[in-house]
């Protein structure tokens, strides 16, 4: 039986890998094997174990505990761990998801051993070479195998790049959020969800400083409360902000703290909020397929049909938020314009691999 050894290691792959598993499960009639591998990138068990638990991912074979703290040793440190269990379990192909460094890792790693690579989620470009994830990505479509692509703005950035040939289908994202909100009746109310993660916005003190500012002042000045589940990396430069009191200060301002929740609970935030406010990469997604409008809080996405649908706004300065939120916050979205398929992703996936590989 064709074997596939797929690459884990941030919480946004353990939900994208969750779409595909179904699908492995579901169609009996693709029969290949799938064995997973954890980098350890996300290690802290709100970030890990809590998605294997409630997305009923199976367990990973492969398991590693990174001792490098740079990102460079960090990558190597992956690299030589992954190329050592190909060896072991001879995997047909590798898949990698989206543009963690565990992604750069295991296409490197399966391309050096003369292994096809499946991506998923090629082609998404934010034309930033600043952020580490677009460097992960352009390099990743550079060695892969198969690509597949979520929109036709991915397949045309990769012609662009002189790279032709890419699958396009649906996103798993959506497939996922389609799935696990099919049932769930839940009315929005005026409430906000806040998201924030990403270097650019934390790891300076200055620049988190005023993001907070500008979100909590508009909260007040409106009366509406943000839930905002804290990222590791967040609640570090948080506590250098304002010290171990951190999370009462942001109450003061109407932004309720929470631990980093599981992913039936996110969903549910999104879908009961009149707003969402985010750095991420896929709850502004999830967003979108929760019909809830959001701001994002970066100068560019590589999700850009959801900007130039009016789903979301770019918010590059936190002087510019109360406007935008003003504008987005309790917006009716139509989402019939099916920008990431139609929930079925998954399964085109599983058939674009099956005939291009085996
Ligand atoms: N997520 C979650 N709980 C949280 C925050 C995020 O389940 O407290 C999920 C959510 O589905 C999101 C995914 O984790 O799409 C990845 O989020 P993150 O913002 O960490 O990464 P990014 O998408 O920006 O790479």
């Amino acid at each position: 039986m064709p074997t596939i050894l797929t690459i884990l290691g941030a919480r946004p792959q353990f939900i994208k890998a969750s779409a595909l598993t179904r699908s492995i499960t579901r169609r009996g009639d693709l029969e290949f094997k799938q064995i997973i591998l954890h980098t350890g990138q996300h290690y802290d068990a709100l970030l890990s174990d809590i998605f294997f638990n409630e997305l009923n991912l199976p367990k990973p074979e492969f398991k590693f505990l990174l001792k490098s703290e740079d990102r460079k040793s960090r990558l190597h440190e992956m690299k030589v761990a992954i190329s050592e269990a190909i060896l072991i379990c001879k995997p047909d192909a590798v898949l990698v998801y989206g543009d963690t460094d565990s992604t750069l890792a295991g296409a490197q790693a399966a391309n050096e051993l003369g292994l096809p690579v499946i991506h998923v989620e090629a082609g998404l470009r934010s034309f930033d070479l600043e952020m580490p994830e677009e460097i992960n990505r352009v390099a990743t479509d550079k060695i892969s195998s198969v690509l597949i692509a979520p929109t036709t703005t991915a397949v045309r950035n990769l012609n662009k790049e002189g790279i032709f040939g890419a699958f396009h289908t649906g996103d798993i994202m959506h497939d996922n959020a389609i799935h696990f909100t099919r049932d769930l009746v839940l009315e929005k109310a005026p409430s906000i969800l806040l998201t924030m993660h990403r270097p650019s916005n934390v790891d300076s003190i200055d620049r988190l400083k005023s993001w907070i500012d500008s979100i909590g002042e508009w909260c007040c000045k409106k009366g509406l409360m943000a839930t905002f589940p804290i990222h590791p990396r967040t609640k570090k430069s948080l506590i250098s902000l304002y010290g171990e009191v951190w999370s009462k200060e942001l109450e003061k301002i109407n932004i309720k703290a929470v631990l980093p929740v599981g992913y039936i609970e996110l969903l549910k935030l999104i879908k009961g909020s009149s707003l969402v406010i985010t750095d991420s990469g896929g709850i502004q997604k999830e967003a979108y397929s929760c019909e809830t409008p959001s701001v994002v809080i970066r100068r560019n996405t590589e999700w850009v049909e959801l900007v130039n649908a009016g789903h979301t706004v770019l918010c590059p300065e936190p002087n510019q938020l109360s406007n935008l939120a003003d504008r987005q916050n309790g917006r009716v979205l139509d989402v019939t314009d099916f920008l990431y398929g139609n929930g079925n992703a998954a399964d085109e996936i599983l058939d674009i691999i099956s005939n291009a590989l085996f």
